[in-house]
C-alpha cells in the first residue's frame, strides 16, 4: 500500500492530528442536527368510523404535518394489542377517540401501571370521560379516579358555543394562549361533580357564555385538566367532537403544547 493511500496518512504529525480532532469536535457540537432529540413515538387509539370520524381524520392529517421529524404516530382501533411490552415502545399514549370501557383486562393493567409509574405520557380527548355504565360494561373505577373522581352525566346535544377561561396560565400546556378563547358549536359534557378537588384545572368553560343558552349546566365546569397524583404527565382535553376544532388556533395550541409536555419534551 502506498503511503499516499494509507489510512491516517494525514495524522502522521501528532500536532496536526490533534488540531483536526479539535476542529471536528467543535463542528459536531455546534451543528444543530446533532443536538436535536431523536423523534419520539406516539401510540394513538381511535375507534373506526362513527360520529367522530371527521375529527379523527382531521387529527391524523394534523398529526402527520405536526410530527414531521419530531414524532411518529402508530394507530390502533381497539385495545386488543395493548400490553406492557407494547406501551414500553412509546413516549405518549393518545386517546384520540376511545372510551374508558371495553378494554381487555391486560390492556387495563398495562395502562394503569404505565400511568402510575410514569413510563408513558397521556392525552385524552372527549370520549375519554365517558365514565359510567355504557354498552353493557361497568364503570372502570380506576379511570374515573384518574379523571378526578367523576362520572359522566349528560351532554349538550344541541351544541353550543362557549367561552373558555385559562386558569393555569403558567402551565406548559397553556403556553401561548390568551386569558380566554371561544370553542364553537361544542357538545359539552356534564359530570356528576367537578373534578377540581382532585386535579389541577388548566381551563374551564363559563356556562353563562353558552350561545344559544341552555339549561344543561353543572356549575364549576373544568374542560382541560391534569391529574398530578400519578407520575405520568397527563392532560384531559374535553373538546374533540368536530373536525373544525383544527381550525381553532386555541385548540391546536393546546394539542401541540400537550404533546410536547406529556412526552417529556418541555
Ligand atoms: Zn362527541
Amino acid at each position: 500500500m502506498s503511503d499516499r493511500n494509507r489510512p491516517g496518512r494525514r495524522c502522521r504529525s501528532a500536532t496536526r492530528c490533534h488540531a483536526l480532532f479539535t476542529i471536528l469536535a467543535v463542528c459536531a457540537c455546534s451543528a444543530p442536527a446533532q443536538t436535536k432529540p431523536a423523534p419520539f413515538r406516539v401510540l394513538a387509539i381511535a375507534e373506526r368510523g362513527g360520529l367522530h370520524r371527521p375529527f379523527v381524520d382531521a387529527a391524523k392529517a394534523w398529526l402527520d404535518r405536526e410530527g414531521k421529524s419530531d414524532f411518529s404516530v402508530d394507530y390502533i382501533e381497539n385495545t386488543d394489542t395493548i400490553d406492557e411490552a407494547l406501551l414500553a415502545r412509546y413516549s405518549l399514549f393518545l386517546q384520540l377517540n376511545y372510551p374508558p370501557y371495553a378494554w381487555t383486562p391486560v390492556a387495563e393493567r398495562a395502562f394503569r401501571a404505565s400511568i402510575e409509574q410514569g413510563s408513558i405520557g397521556w392525552i385524552g380527548f372527549h370520549h375519554a370521560t365517558l365514565l359510567g355504565e355504557f354498552d353493557g360494561y361497568p364503570m372502570w373505577q380506576w379511570f374515573s379516579d384518574f379523571m378526578g373522581g367523576i362520572r359522566f352525566k349528560d351532554y349538550i346535544a344541541t351544541f353550543v358555543s362557549g367561552t373558555v377561561h385559562v386558569e393555569s396560565a403558567s402551565h406548559p400546556v397553556m403556553k401561548g394562549l390568551g386569558s380566554t378563547f371561544t370553542i364553537e358549536n361544542e357538545e359539552w359534557y356534564t359530570y356528576d361533580r367537578s373534578p377540581r378537588p382532585n386535579v389541577r384545572v388548566l381551563a374551564s368553560v363559563d356556562e353563562n357564555s353558552y350561545t344559544p343558552s341552555t339549561t344543561k349546566k353543572m356549575g364549576d365546569h373544568p374542560v382541560v385538566w391534569t391529574n398530578e397524583h400519578v407520575k405520568a404527565r397527563n392532560v384531559y382535553i374535553f373538546m374533540g367532537h368536530h373536525a373544525e376544532l383544527f381550525q381553532n388556533p386555541a385548540f391546536v395550541t393546546i394539542f401541540h403544547n400537550s404533546i410536547l409536555w406529556a412526552a417529556g419534551r418541555n
